[in-house]
């Protein structure tokens, strides 16, 4: 506890969180009569709140906190390292061994020839540095006309311009005057809400040939490359039918444009294998990583690179860099979090235990009359409400009214769930047990049984 936890009421704190402190994504008028809630403390999957409530977290914090929380030896690597060298940059040929030693330990864990490390501060900065990357990349290689980024509506790649940018979310788009030029999207896999009579296989081909199609029609000479998250996570974790990465991954070889898989949520074992591209079967050049490589203890991201485009940049001057970029208590902390994952057989454990315990239960949602398709991967998953599991229809409401509801209740029962529009996600950390998995479960029943009680008293159903 900090002094000051330790000496203010919690309707204190939140007044003056409220008067100084501006949220991210949130309005914050919303909440200047109730205040935000606050968290104090926590412990493996479990928050706790300054009245002491006990929450399930089932997001992991952002999809970060892979470990889980209270983990000592990576606030023990932490001090040591503050004590040691808390800063040095990496600019003008200096360089320091916990960024040397998380480097090869990257190297040696990323797949195929993904051996080459640039760090940024966060997911976002580390698609900046790609969107800066990549068309540094096919200027040095004598083709400076290739500098558009193909990517999906629905797709998240960060808060900045260009991660904004990146990203398919029109309500990001439409503040602050994006995307920035140069980025095309296409439509994004999710054939719950945009497959009408089509079948999911048929749906994800179809998808998968607009990548192709906006090649054509742009002029493969001035695409550079395509970026995709493996799973789509906060457009509402959407698994793309079997039939979409195979297809992308054919027209990603055809053509000559690379591939960024950007693995800041699939990354470090959310999936059942270290990294998101394992699990759908593709190939990147560049992979996006943060999150679950400090579990969220240290802000750290960066870009895994393949031998080919590491060794163009490197033959000239890449100007630009982050003063954060390999910062040394950062590097420690991630690479302690690595050999946790690895030395605990964490993903192992994902993979062979709770993972196949919890998708048969999620999957078991979709019983409920409030729940169309259940789906997860590995530990993200999502259920979409709805109406009308038939015809898979949306509410007649505002979308994300009825979500909205559903992740109130999911807070009042002490589970914290997201919602993104009227679908609700998890994202939990690795290391929960079957235990958590029940409690998880029945907390997530109850709210939907509360939420489906109040849409029909509130004629919403
Ligand atoms: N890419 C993906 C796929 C993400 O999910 C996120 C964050 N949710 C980001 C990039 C941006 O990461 P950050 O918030 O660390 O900037």
């Amino acid at each position: 506890m900090n002094a000051i936890t330790n000496h203010l009421p919690t309707a204190e704190l939140q007044a003056l969180d409220v008067a100084h402190h501006m949220h991210p994504f949130s309005t914050q008028n919303d909440f200047n009569d109730t205040g935000a809630r606050v968290i104090t403390q926590a412990k493996g999957v479990t928050l706790t709140d300054s009245e002491g409530a006990q929450i399930l977290d089932a997001m992991a914090g952002l999809w970060c906190v892979n470990i889980g929380y209270g983990r000592e030896e990576l606030a023990d690597v932490a001090a040591r390292q503050m004590r040691e060298l808390p800063y040095y940059n990496t600019f003008f040929k200096t360089t320091h061994v916990p960024v040397i030693a998380l480097s090869a330990k990257l190297a040696e864990l990323a797949p195929g020839d993904l051996n080459h490390v640039f760090y940024a501060g966060s997911g976002s900065e580390a698609n900046d540095t790609n969107m800066r990357l990549v068309r540094h990349y096919w200027s040095a290689k004598g083709k400076p006309s290739k500098t558009i980024f193909i990517s999906r509506k629905n797709a998240y790649h960060g808060s900045t311009m260009a991660g904004a940018s990146l990203g398919g979310m029109v309500p990001m788009h439409q503040q602050g005057s994006l995307p920035i030029p140069d980025v095309h999207h296409i439509n994004q896999p999710n054939w719950w809400a945009e497959g009408g009579d089509m079948s999911p296989e048929e749906f994800g081909l179809q998808r998968a040939q607009e990548l192709e199609e906006a090649i054509l029609e742009l002029g493969e000479d001035r695409v550079a490359a395509f970026i995709a998250e493996p799973i789509q996570g906060a457009g509402g974790v959407i698994v793309p039918p079997e039939t979409y990465w195979p297809e992308i991954q054919r027209i990603c070889d055809k053509y000559e444009i690379l591939l960024i898989a950007d693995e800041v949520i699939c990354g470090f074992g959310r999936t059942g294998n270290w990294f998101g591209s394992q699990t759908v079967g593709i190939k990147p050049h560049i992979m996006s990583i943060a999150k679950g490589l400090s579990s969220g203890y240290a802000p750290i991201g960066g870009s895994i690179v393949c031998d080919e485009v590491a060794e163009v940049v490197a033959a000239t001057e890449f100007n630009h860099g982050y003063t954060y970029s390999g910062h040394p208590v950062a590097c420690a902390v991630a690479l302690e979090n690595l050999r946790i994952i690895e030395e605990e057989n964490i993903i192992g454990h994902v993979r062979d235990d709770v993972a196949p315990y919890l998708k048969e239960k999620w999957e078991a949602l979709a019983d409920h009359p409030l729940v169309g398709e259940a789906k997860i991967v590995g530990m993200m998953g999502s259920i979409a409400l709805t109406p009308n599991k038939e015809t898979r229809a949306p509410f007649a409401a505002d979308t994300g009214t009825v979500g909205y509801k559903c992740r109130e209740h999911c807070f009042g029962n002490n589970l914290v769930m997201r919602h993104v529009g009227d679908r609700m996600i998890i994202s939990p950390p690795l290391v929960m047990t079957r235990d958590e998995v029940d409690t998880l479960i029945e907390r997530a029943t109850r709210a939907l049984d509360l939420t489906f009680e109040q849409i029909k008293a509130e004629d919403l159903y």
